[in-house]
């Protein structure tokens, strides 16, 4: 197969549209038996219910080619199976577990041309995501259903080498306490917007948003989960009903204990403690981990020991041992790695 002539180590984090992507539309109560399409527009009514209310949610997972030149994604289970839990909490149908495994495959596949080759440090971003696609004026739920996959290559996170991320503490909140923080739903961005961009207008790459109810415990960002190393080589990584459960951040738990033999908790953490952990890092499937050098409060500053020019030495053990094991450069725990080709 022959690869597209793509600049691979100089592509950004962009839409790049590809040959084919994967529909399926729900009606009647059931799923229709979908397929690859190479129409890339969806064509909805105007008050279809996603348009009107946000009935919608996604996923985001990786394509790449490993060591040895097969194709694989990364325990694209665990995205099915969030998929799920979105989709039940925001009253939309499940799209089976075993058919979103079979529509990554079909996608990737289709599209193998695009997935960037071995040592590029480029991957292929795929987005499953479903939404109402009936017209709804009403408040309820939709009675139809379209879901798709398209697939797109994205480049090197850390073009031109790692930089550690300079944070604020929010002023606004994410999620509710019950609320939907847990989903990884269209509706939790569409609110964060004000406050990324209010963020980057203050000289901040992310916003570090604590518990709403007692602005005292750690959440996460917009888009990542916040794993902490204390002075003593400790993984903390903080435990909340209202943070997006991360697989990236899973994933690094499992390193952490598995492979470099590191004591990790899940608990709750107080931003009171964070002036006193050695490292600091964003986990999600974009960058893996991004290690983090500041975080403001206010105009007070944390600045982490592992400084602004690298990753803390914990945090560069769990990068190099996951993106080891995706790579295929380290064994994997059974079921990780799916080969697609
Ligand atoms: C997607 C996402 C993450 C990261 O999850 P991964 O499964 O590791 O990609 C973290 N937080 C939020 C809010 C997210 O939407």
């Amino acid at each position: 197969m022959e690869k597209k002539n793509i600049d691979w180590s100089n592509l950004g984090f962009g839409y790049v549209q590809t040959d084919k992507r994967y529909v399926s539309n729900y009606r009647n109560g059931a799923w229709d038996e979908g397929g690859l399409t190479e129409d890339a527009n969806v064509v909805i009514n105007e008050c279809a219910g996603v348009l009107q209310y946000s009935q919608s949610c996604f996923e985001g997972l990786k394509a790449y080619t490993t060591q040895d030149g097969h194709i694989v994604t990364f325990r694209p289970d665990l995205n099915a199976a969030r998929m799920e839990d979105s989709a039940k909490r925001l009253e939309m149908p499940v799209f089976p577990q075993d058919r979103f495994i079979e529509a990554v495959e079909q996608v990737v596949a289709a599209n193998a041309a695009y997935v960037p080759p071995y040592g590029s440090g480029a991957t292929m971003y795929l987005r499953p995501y479903m939404f109402g696609s009936n017209p709804v004026i009403g408040v309820k739920p939709a009675d139809e259903y379209q879901f798709r996959i398209f697939a797109t290559p994205v480049g090197p996170y850390f073009k031109g080498g790692v930089r550690p991320l300079t944070i604020c503490v929010s002023d606004f909140d994410r999620a509710a306490p019950h609320g939907t923080g847990h989903l990884k739903a269209g509706l939790n961005y569409a609110m964060s917007l004000h406050a990324i961009m209010t963020a980057h207008a203050n000289g901040f790459d992310e916003n570090m948003y604590l518990d709403p109810a007692t602005r005292t415990k750690v959440e996460e960002t917009g888009g990542a989960n916040f794993l902490f190393v204390t002075k003593d080589n400790k993984v903390v990584t903080p435990k909340s009903d209202s943070i997006l459960p991360s697989i990236t951040r899973r994933s690094l738990v499992y390193v952490a204990k598995e492979y470099l033999g590191l004591e990790v908790e899940e608990r709750e953490v107080l931003f009171e403690e964070v002036k006193d952990f050695a490292e600091c890092g964003l986990c999600g499937t974009a960058a893996v981990i991004s290690p983090v050098g500041k975080i403001v409060d206010h105009g007070k500053e944390i600045c982490m020991p592992s400084g602004m020019s690298e990753m803390g030495a914990v945090t560069k053990k769990l990068y190099e041992t996951l993106t080891g094991i995706q790579m295929g450069r380290i064994e994997a725990p059974e079921g990780w790695i799916h080969v697609i080709e």
